[in-house]
């Protein structure tokens, strides 16, 4: 195992002082899988007032000193050190109401979540591996430290965190562990929003996510309840060959690697369940679906705190999936304008998605035109077509420069002059622009 030179500055300069300190948890995970570690955690015999004596040129962040750990802030990057501790009992199925420093770093191990988070390692004595976790890494799997219903019960997010795991590491859930899961599933409940938002970020992202929701859907379901109906929907239709829920799972999977681009796959079609309807043809129609989705992801996004702009970004992908394609010049420009190109982008990169998660006889048809699509709207843009009132050949300024007055008559002209450029109607050229907006203003308010 490699380990940066900071990082072994920190465990000398520890170590120097008569405590223990190693590497420990993901680190030596991601180390051993030959994965570059995201961060480096560093526990230690030491407590926080002396990690935060021993190492004055730097800052710190006290904020977890509660629980044993304090942040270094090194040129380098910050490097969490956390005394050896164990977890006090726990409070609402969230976080210990308090710690007890632990002497020895075994019984700090064995507070971790899962077997292959729990080791640690130095690099002078090498690997401490109390529980078997190189060999569940090798066999890939994830098993709980402990018993898992008691090890759920004291932390839900610990569901969130297999299941994460899981489907970013391509690991198999051991049955011991799912089952805990599973029964300790209505705990949930309890989790804020923004922890288990942050965990379902990477768990969407993970490559392993199809595979992982659909053999624990049930935990998903019991943090996203909105999402249960799915998959009790069949699509009953030629274009289909997976269930509601099968198709989204698929979509999913499709989708861009990103979290506002998977959560969009994932509610695209959420709005379904609540719409299906059958038509003469005996066939099952879902009218109205993308709206549908749109309200209720409004208020799964805003229950989990996601900021006004991301959940805009996510609503438009859910309102505007089901697009008929090819798209016309005119329908292009607005979607340009109503997105933005990197929006637009995202929108194909969920058509896209969709298509690859319906029967495999239309994505052969349909993702040419997707292909079409991102080539006719990135020859809009590189000829440079005005899609925005900045791109107008005719400015604020040159109205007020006439004489009209500044305030919302002005800006509903401009506005409707985009609206008629845009569909094709009118030139983006100054003096026609001019004479319109003359036209508009004399026609009156009631017009506009
Ligand atoms: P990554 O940094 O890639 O998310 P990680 O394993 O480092 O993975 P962190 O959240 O950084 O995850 O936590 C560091 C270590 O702390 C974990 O490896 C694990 O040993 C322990 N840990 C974190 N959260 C919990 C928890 N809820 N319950 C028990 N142990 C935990
Ligand atoms: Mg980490």
């Amino acid at each position: 195992m490699r380990i940066p030179d900071h990082i072994r500055f920190v465990l000398d300069r520890l170590e120097a002082r008569g405590r223990q300190a190693w590497c420990v948890g993901g680190c030596v995970r991601d180390s051993l899988l030959g994965r570059a570690p995201a961060d480096w955690d560093v526990a230690s015999a030491a407590r926080p007032e002396e990690v935060l004596a021993w190492f004055p040129e730097f800052s710190a962040v006290e904020a977890g000193r509660a629980f044993g750990t304090v942040r270094l802030l090194l040129p380098e990057g910050p490097v969490e050190v956390t005394s050896f501790r164990t977890d006090g009992p726990y409070s609402g199925h969230r976080r210990p109401q308090s710690v007890r420093y632990a002497a020895a770093m075994e019984e700090d191990l064995a507070r971790r979540d899962f077997t292959v988070n729990a080791m640690a390692w130095h690099p002078a004595r090498g690997l401490r591996d109390p529980f078997g976790g190189r060999a569940d890494l090798e066999a890939g799997v994830l098993r709980c430290v402990g018993d898992p219903v008691l090890r759920f019960q004291e932390d839900a997010l610990r569901i969130l965190r297999l299941l994460r795991f899981a489907a970013v590491l391509g690991f198999s859930i051991h049955p011991a562990a799912q089952a805990g899961a599973c029964q300790c599933r209505g705990l949930l409940a309890c989790l804020s929003p923004e922890r288990v938002r942050a965990e379902l970020d990477r768990l969407l992202c993970g490559s392993s996510v199809r595979l992982v929701l659909e053999e624990n859907a049930a935990l998903l379901f019991a943090a996203l309840p909105e999402l249960e109906p799915l998959s009790r929907c069949a699509q009953e239709s030629p274009y289909h060959c997976w269930d509601v829920w099968g198709h989204t799972l698929r979509a999913v999977e499709a989708a861009p690697a990103a979290p506002l681009d998977r959560w969009a796959a994932l509610l695209h079609d959420c709005g379904k369940p609540g719409v299906k309807a059958y038509g003469p043809d005996g066939r099952a129609h879902f009218y109205g679906h993308a709206q549908a989705g749109v309200e209720l992801a409004r208020a799964l996004l805003a229950r989990l705190r996601f900021s006004n702009q991301e959940r805009e970004t996510v609503l438009d992908l859910v309102e505007l999936h089901g697009q008929v394609l090819p798209f016309s010049e005119k329908r292009l420009k607005r979607l340009l304008a109503r997105l933005g190109p990197q929006g637009f982008g995202r929108l194909l990169g969920l058509m896209r998605a969709d298509v690859l998660a319906q029967a495999p006889h239309l994505a052969a048809e349909r993702l040419p035109l997707i292909d079409r699509a991102r080539e006719e709207a990135q020859a809009i843009l590189a000829r440079g077509d005005c899609l925005t009132l900045g791109g107008l050949a005719l400015r604020g300024g040159d109205l007020l420069a006439l004489g009209v007055p500044p305030g919302p008559r002005l800006g509903r002209t401009l506005r409707q002059l985009l609206e008629e450029v845009l569909a094709g109607k009118l030139a983006n050229e100054k003096p026609g622009l001019m004479a319109r907006a003359l036209e508009l203003l004399e026609e009156g308010p009631n017009h506009m």
